[in-house]
């Protein structure tokens, strides 16, 4: 067969993409990848009843563990009483709920909450929402977005677009614009092996430098994770860099949106932005532990003044067709009030607290690990081949591929990963569900260590 036209298979024509598994089910993906028949608490099963623990709460999803009666019997009584209700032309009571709970558990600045059915959904709507608010309020220039390297805001073409990954750039350039990126505020991996807080500063500087560059005029947005997920390893900015950055955003007149995707419900607080109060986040992004894992759902978070502003102005353009769905708000009432109930945000502060402690005693005790970092029960473990120099591992040892292998033979279902091939580093999350007790603590972090040692052994 003669060559599709315009084809070039040489092998820098071809980038790694992250090296995701995905959902295609060919021979080659499904084979080495356990097949999970069944969860119970912060256990999930196998075809053969191995139980794994979850390790990242699936990809930090799972707050309340497997199987939570109180949230499976809400879903199923709603979907008896109203199984679907179209938001453009009607409203419903679960709806309003879920938007009541997130509001007051988010507090002031967040009094509107517009629901989505995932994070990059959330993240779109957000930047929607913005630029429909800079055009209705006489900002028309307002279209440029600026974001960090690396960082992840999602699946689609628009959250690709704004992703700190350069690999999608090599594929998607010419197809989609991509923001502009600056450095993120990483704290372990620093350059030229400045501190945490002077390399929280370049973000800052850089942040100003790009607007300036763009036209102070012309940017609508910078977001960011305000601590990372997967895209850094939990990484958590230093010094006054919130305060930093809100002046900045202030001086020209960008907003400042929090992709929380991750880190909502898991630091300790409701949302990160709440550990810093000076952040003021213009709009925030949520999802994951919003549904738990029990329905897919995700939810941009306004305040009154501005959502009610566009509302008298243009309205908007927002909603997908399954947004808000019923059954899954009423799913999500009942996520809420088991974490408020059940005290899981204290719990992920306690719990948090003492992992941490288990994680740096692991950390001491294994040449492999670089960093232990995060907050609360969003924490992730850096994996170095010298702690001194921070070296990575060789590419070929597959590092984090090579430790999720090895966590399912001590029963731990791990999240590892590694950011721009490797140039970031490489880690695994340690976000476990906000139910977890001490002793599941204790017997994740011993089948942990187990796991390091047996990849330290086939190291050497
Ligand atoms: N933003 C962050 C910080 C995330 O971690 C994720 C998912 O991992 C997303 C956005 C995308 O969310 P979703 O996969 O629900 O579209």
């Amino acid at each position: 067969m003669s060559a599709r036209p315009g084809t070039d298979r040489t092998p820098d024509a071809r980038p790694a993409l992250g090296g995701h598994q995905d959902l295609f089910y060919t021979t080659s993906n499904t084979q080495h990848l356990p097949h999970i028949v069944r969860g119970e608490g912060i256990y999930l099963f196998d075809a053969v009843g191995t139980p794994y623990i979850d390790v990242a709460s699936g990809a930090v999803v799972n707050n309340l563990g497997q199987g939570n009666e109180r949230v499976l019997a809400a879903m199923a009584e709603q979907g008896r009483k109203l199984t679907f209700s179209y938001v453009r032309v009607s409203r419903h009571e679960p709806n309003r709920m879920v938007a009541d709970r997130v509001a007051a558990l988010a507090g002031p600045g967040y009094e509107r909450v517009h629901l989505s059915s995932g994070g990059s959904e959330a993240n779109e709507m957000a930047l929607k929402f913005l630029r429909q608010y800079a055009y209705a309020t006489g900002q028309r220039d307002r279209t440029r977005v600026i974001s960090c390297v690396p960082s992840y805001h999602g699946a689609t073409l628009l959250t690709m677009a704004i992703t700190g990954e350069p690999e999608y750039e090599a594929v998607y350039d010419g197809m989609i614009t991509f923001s502009e990126k600056i450095p993120a505020p990483l704290a372990y991996r620093t350059p030229d092996g400045i501190s945490a807080e002077e390399n929280a500063r370049r973000t800052v500087d850089a942040l100003e430098e790009t607007i300036l560059r763009l036209g102070p005029e012309k940017v609508l947005a910078f977001v960011i994770e305000p601590v990372g997920g997967v895209s850094t390893g939990a990484n958590v900015p230093a010094g006054r860099f919130f305060a930093d950055v809100r002046e900045v955003c202030d001086r020209y007149g960008v907003y400042l949106v929090f992709d929380e995707v991750m880190t909502a419900c898991r630091t300790g607080t409701f949302l990160a932005a709440h550990q810093w109060p000076e952040a003021r986040p213009d709009v925030v992004v949520l999802a994951k532990g919003l549904g738990a894992g029990y329905t897919p759902l995700g939810a941009m978070l306004a305040p009154a003044r501005m959502v009610d502003e566009l509302a008298g102005l243009t309205g908007f353009n927002l909603s997908h067709t399954y947004n808000a769905n019923p059954i899954t708000c009423a799913g999500a009432v009942a996520v809420l009030d088991e974490l408020v109930e059940r005290d899981l945000l204290g719990n992920a502060r306690r719990m948090g607290d003492h992992l941490r402690i288990r994680l740096e005693e692991l950390g001491k005790n294994s040449p492999l690990v670089g960093d232990v970092r995060g907050l609360g029960l969003l924490q992730a473990v850096e994996i170095v081949a010298d702690k001194e120099t921070k070296a990575t591992l060789p590419r070929e040892v597959r590092a984090p591929d090579r430790i999720r292998e090895l966590g399912l033979r001590h029963g731990l279902m791990l999240y590892a990963r590694q950011q721009n091939g490797g140039r970031y580093g490489e880690w695994f999350m340690v976000a476990p569900p906000l139910v977890i007790t001490e002793e599941e603590v204790d017997a994740m972090v011993d089948r942990i260590g187990r796991t390091l040692d047996d990849f330290t052994d086939e190291l050497t």
